[in-house]
Formats: C-alpha cells, structure tokens, sequence
C-alpha cells in the first residue's frame, strides 16, 4: 500500500496565531516536511493518526475528526469532487491494518491554540517522562494494546489535557426517569412514529402550526430539520418552542455545520430551559448544496460525533466543554442521524457504534428503500452488540412523484433506491403519488418486523398531510385514530 501522499494533499491547512520564536517555527516547518508527504499532515497540533490508521483526517472539507459523514462513498467526496473521501480511505486502511476498533475512540474538539505548531518538543518531554526505555519497549510489544497504551501515555496529554479527553467507552445515560414522552415511550416498548416537518421559509407560522395540529394525534413528536440543503429557513429551535406551545413535542435538530462549540453549547442550554428535551445531532448538509453566492466550506469547528461528546458531558456530568460546571444542567433524550447505505455497511456500523458511545440514544435513519441491505446494516449492529444501547428509527419517505424519486436517487448524498421501487414509480404514471403510498406501507410493513428496530422517522417534507392515513393504514394510530 503506498504510504506517500500526493503534496496538494498535506499542505498545511492553518497558520500559528501566535508569535513564536525561530527554533519552533524552524520546527514547524521540518515536522511538516516530514509527516506531510507520509501521512498527508496538516498539521492540526492534535495527532490522531494512531487512531485513523496513519492518514491525516484533516483535508475532509467538512473538518469531520471522527469518521465520515452521510454523504461518503467509494468513488469520492461528495463536497469536493475532485477528490476521494478520506475518511473512506482511513476506513479501508483501519480494516487492512486491523486497527478498525481505534477508530471507535472519540476525538474531541480540536485545540486551535496548538492548530499549526510543531508537537515535537512536546512528544519529547513526555517520551521523557513516560521513560524512553518504557516507551521503546512498549512501542515494539506485539500486543497491540500495549502498543496503543504506550502511544497515548505520550501523545494524549499534548493533544488534550485530562479533564476533556475522549474515550472509546459507552457512557449509559446518567438518569433514570425518561426526560421526554418520546424517550417514554421508547422505554416502555411502543413502536412509534415520529414525523419531520420543514420549518418555515419566511416569518409566517400558520402553515407551521397547521402541520402541528396535523401530526400532533399521529406521532411521538416532530421533527424540525435544521436548515436543509444548507438553505436558511426559520430556526429549528424556534419552530421546537411553537410546537412546544401547540401541546405537541418537538426534535430539536442541530446541524454541526453552523454550530461552533460555544453557539452548540450556548442553544442548548437556552432550548432545554424553554422545555425542548429531544435534540438530533447532525453533521448537515455541505454549504456546496446551498444556494449561490458560496460561502466558506472549510469553517468548521465541531462536528457530529463532537456534539453528542459535549452534549452527553453538560447533561450527565454537568459540565460545560471548558470543564465549567453547570448548576441546572439541560435534561436531554440525545438522537443521532445514521445512514445505513453511506459506505460499506461495517464501516458505517463503527461510526453507528461510536455515535453511541458519545452519546447517543436514539437514531433516526436516513430514508429506506432497499430492506435488505438495512437489514445488513442492523446485522453489524448486532455484531457490534450495541442494539440494546440505542432506539432505531428507520426512515421512510412516501415517493409523491417519479420525480422525486429520482432527484433522491441520483441527487441526495447517501440515499439509494432499488431500480425495482424507481420502475414502480414509473409504471404508474399519473397514480405515482398512489404508488408512492403503497410502496411505503409496504416499507413500513417490513421494517416493523426487524429485531433491533424500535419505530420509525416520517420523512414527507412538503406532504405532511400524507401522514395521518399512512400511520392509520400501517396499523400504528393510537387508539381511538384508526377511524378517519
Ligand atoms: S465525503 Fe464527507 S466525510 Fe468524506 S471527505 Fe467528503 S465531506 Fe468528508
């Protein structure tokens, strides 16, 4: 496997913010030289490359430093197509080398203080520290762990300090009676139905609350997406608290790509004291998806897996990023986006496994058509022994035109339709929205009957008013709303 990456790839990504004398910067610049064409370094300050089989994260555009993101496949990146996904690469790589457990370890925030140094000096003093005798010796054990073991007694405490590192543990919620009546019913074993609505473009809130009123019998509570395709609408926190007031219980979605970690920190506090407990984390949609003019696509501070980290630490240690205590921490059901067909499905399986470990409790899935590949997908779950540490909800959208489908198929990162359900679609012309209908009762019908999988996410965006039949029709309408 070649180990030398192309030098477009490790350019240095950042500048020092800092003066800093010759000899450092002298330094900098040798490191650079070194680890940029054998790992494609972009010099972050804060190696992982332990844990992402030797291959800098860093040129993902959308900064992600804990796996790949819904839209990654084999053939590239789908923001900058001029290149492949590396977090694919990594990916291949961990399962070559037989390092894809490291690749469970969830990396904090970057330190941007550190964002451009040399790390050397300090990988020194702590070789130093720990004992060079010890550090070679457990360097060229054959036991992997020891391996692993020696590597963060010296590289974890010049990335991060103590108090805020990462772990590739589960953390079981620290409380014990459900903070929302979709966690409620979760417990208790009802499969339920959530919905998701598209927030408002404009500050008008009729057709908003309308959609409510709608839902409200229907489903456990309603989804706000949070800026889709990257295009500004009426906030996801706002249109959560609207809800709230409307007697029905809102997801909060949050998508990292418009999120820094004080404004992440700063919105969840102000929407659990307004009352929203279900908060979705998610990576969001590329800026390459929005309308023109472009903006910025590298200014990125968290990411997903980032997010649940912090969030799991405010709500069960009481703890802000910077260590600071929280008096009232936020009581909050934490749910994560996961997508069943971004990459290969044990791949995707280990950025599932370590969502959860951050902390997630729940996942609603990116929208499902081909049965069996999900249930390939639940089966490395399975293998991971991590169903019972989540609740699933699979994804379904009802197809209103063949049309859609096809812009789904061909044009939404991650998702895939089985050309069966497309000819389906086809066949049926002027009835396509009919078909649509049948083909998701029938979607519904079958993932009802998956072990692991515990409800599921409604994703009819602009055709909300197909819901109440299609919860009534799949036999999953409370009693006494089977009738219409
Ligand atoms: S596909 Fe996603 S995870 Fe992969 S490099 Fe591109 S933005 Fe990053």
């Amino acid at each position: 496997m070649p180990i030398f990456t192309p030098a477009r790839r490790w350019q240095p990504a950042f500048r020092p913010f800092k003066r800093e004398s010759f000899g450092r910067r002298a330094l900098a610049a040798v490191e650079l030289a070194v680890k940029g064409p054998l790992f494609g370094c972009r010099m972050c300050g804060n190696c992982l490359l332990q844990e992402t089989a030797f291959i800098c994260p860093m040129e993902c555009p959308k900064g992600l430093r804990n796996g790949p993101c819904g839209g990654s496949t084999p053939e590239r990146c789908y923001v900058d197509e001029t290149r492949p996904c590396v977090w694919y690469k990594i990916y291949e790589r961990a399962f070559q080398m037989g390092r894809e457990e490291m690749l469970l370890e969830v990396l904090p925030p970057l330190d941007w203080d550190k964002v451009g140094g040399e790390t050397w000096l300090d990988v020194i003093e702590q070789v130093r520290k720990v004992g060079v005798k010890q550090f070679v010796g457990g360097m060229l054990s054959g036991d992997a762990q020891t391996r692993h073991d020696t590597w963060q007694s010296v590289f974890q405490p010049v990335r991060q300090p103590d108090w805020w590192r990462g772990d590739a543990e589960y953390h079981p919620p620290a409380y014990d009676e459900p903070v929302s009546e979709l966690e409620r019913r979760l417990r208790v074993g009802e499969f339920v139905v959530t919905a998701e609505v598209s927030p408002p473009m404009s500050t008008a809130t009729g057709r908003l609350l309308r959609n409510v009123d709608l839902l409200k019998p229907y489903v456990a509570a309603i989804n706000f997406t949070d800026s889709p395709s990257a295009t500004p609408r009426m906030s996801s926190l706002a249109c959560s608290v609207l809800t709230l007031e409307q007697g029905a219980e809102p997801v909060m979605q949050i998508a990292a790509r418009d999120r820094t970690r004080t404004g992440l920190q700063a919105e969840v506090i102000g929407a659990s004291a307004l009352g929203v407990r279900n908060v979705l984390c998610l990576s969001g949609d590329s800026g390459r998806m929005g309308p023109a003019p472009l903006g910025r696509l590298d200014v990125v501070d968290i990411d997903s897996v980032q997010m649940l980290w912090i969030l799991r630490r405010m709500r069960d240690e009481g703890i802000y990023l910077d260590g600071r205590e929280i008096k009232s921490p936020p009581k909050l059901f934490i749910g994560a986006a996961a997508s069943p067909y971004a990459s290969r499905p044990e791949f995707q399986a280990i950025r599932e496994h370590k969502k959860i470990n951050a902390g997630a409790q729940f996942f609603q899935t990116n929208v499902v058509f081909d049965i069996g590949g999900f249930e390939v997908w639940l089966n490395e779950l399975a293998k991971r022994d991590v169903l019972d540490k989540v609740y699933i909800l699979a994804g379904i959208a009802p197809l209103k035109s063949l049309r859609m489908a096809e812009y789904m198929h061909y044009k939404v990162p991650g998702v895939s339709i089985p050309e069966a359900v497309l000819k389906r679609m086809e066949r049926a012309g002027d009835g396509a929205a009919e078909e649509g209908f049948a083909i998701a009762l029938e979607l519904i019908e079958q993932v009802r009957r998956l072990e692991g999988v515990n409800g599921i996410h409604l994703m009819a965006v602009g055709w909300e008013e197909v819901v109440p039949d299609l919860v009534r029709e799949a036999g999953l309408a409370p009693v006494g709303k089977s009738e219409s």
